[in-house]
């Protein structure tokens, strides 16, 4: 299924341009930009994030200096530093040998021990049980490569703090097999190749492997990944999520390509991963509904006439008026019509029904009366029609 990549060899003439395209001269962290003058041809943006990339872990690698030879393919006896940055990057590089992670298991069955929600970018598994994360690659990273797994806490506030095991499975004999030290997080299975890492300045904590090519037949290597405490382990990380970022590191200490995804250690998979699913997609609705409301209610408001009016014809006249007689009712209609435009229309449309009823109510009174008195008078009929 994941065969769209290597379907066929790679021909000699194609695999020797590849390789010397790798075959950068060893890099030194004294060392600065611009790129040393070699044209891999991978593009502008491919070229800027090699440098920037090599710029983080440039700067902070101290601890590794004995470059292993390209015909050695066991692991360094000290594994590179190249995570030491305060707070490693979290973003996904698929770099010059299209590095990528496959996961297998996708159900959500009960009994499920792990499974990764493609959604949500999150391996949900229990503690302590084998989850497989397969490795592919385009074309073969230099001899020598590693894989390393960090787990960095996922929210800001807590992301300066180095994930650690929680002090109970730490002392806990069961979860301690002796080769892995016992405060470590992730560890590989099966693999006596593994490397356990504490960064001297930083404190994080990283396991590397050799990275190993596809076995015959295969596109993709697999690792065998543990997790050691639950994600609620109080002490450890204590119910605040976190990341796993796995990189893919050159012997000469060039990160060459970085995946991230969520972990979620817990008791049921598969029924954690379904109501996270589910709450994601209820999430979406909500946000499309608010969006669907706000495009509708835009061009209502827009071509309300009152408000347009308001808005737009906010021009000031001045007008002479002579008399003060003939300025007071000017003043009076003016008056209206502000306020006019400020009320609702059905409101203006009420009392004008009010005023004719009582402007009715008055004329019949002042007819049943035998004569209307001298000086007063009586609106006209044309006067309350038009009100
Ligand atoms: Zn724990």
């Amino acid at each position: 299924m994941e065969d769209e990549l290597l379907e066929e060899p790679l021909s000699q003439e194609t695999f020797g341009d590849l390789w010397n395209q790798l075959d950068f001269p060893p890099i030194r962290a004294e060392e600065t930009l611009p790129w040393p003058n070699v044209d891999p041809g991978w593009g502008d943006s491919a070229l800027e994030e090699l440098n920037r990339v090599w710029l983080v872990t440039g700067e902070t690698s101290g601890g590794y200096t004995e470059p292993l030879g390209p015909a050695q393919v066991q692991p360094p006896a000290e594994p590179p530093v190249l995570t030491t940055s305060a707070v490693p990057s979290i973003t996904d590089y698929a770099g010059p040998h299209n590095f990528q992670l496959l996961f297998q298991q996708f159900s959500t069955a009960k009994s499920v021990t792990n499974t990764y929600s493609t959604s949500l970018t999150k391996l949900f598994c229990q503690i302590a049980k084998t989850c497989p994360i397969q490795v592919k690659v385009s074309s073969p990273p230099p001899p020598g490569s590693v894989i390393r797994a960090t787990a960095v806490y996922k929210k800001s506030e807590h992301v300066a703090e180095v994930v650690k095991r929680c002090p109970h499975h730490e002392r806990c004999p069961d979860f301690n097999d002796g080769l892995a030290p016992p405060s470590h997080l992730i560890r590989v299975e099966a693999n006596s190749l593994a490397r356990y890492h504490d960064d001297e300045h930083s404190k994080r904590q990283s396991v590397v492997l050799p990275y190993e090519e596809p076995q015959v037949g295969s596109e993709c290597s697999t690792v065998l990944y543990n997790y050691m405490c639950n994600s609620s382990c109080m002490g450890g990380m204590n119910r605040r999520p976190i990341l796993t970022i796995i990189t893919l590191e050159t012997p000469d200490g060039r990160l060459v390509g970085r995946r991230c995804f969520e972990v979620r250690v817990c008791a049921c998979p598969g029924r954690d991963r379904r109501y996270e699913e589910e709450n994601q997609r209820k999430q979406c609705e909500k946000l499309t509904v608010k969006r669907s409301i706000k495009e509708v209610s835009q061009p209502t408001v827009s071509t309300e006439p009152s408000k347009r009016k308001l808005s737009s014809d906010t021009e000031v006249f001045t007008l002479q008026v002579t008399g003060r007689e003939r300025y007071e009712t000017l003043k009076q209609i003016n008056e209206s019509l502000e306020v006019q435009e400020l009320v609702p229309a059905s409101v203006v449309q009420a009392c004008r029904q009010q005023h004719k009823l009582r402007l009715k109510a008055a004329h019949k009174k002042e007819s049943s009366a035998s004569e209307p008195k001298k000086g007063r008078k009586l609106p006209l009929k044309d006067e309350v029609d038009s009100e």
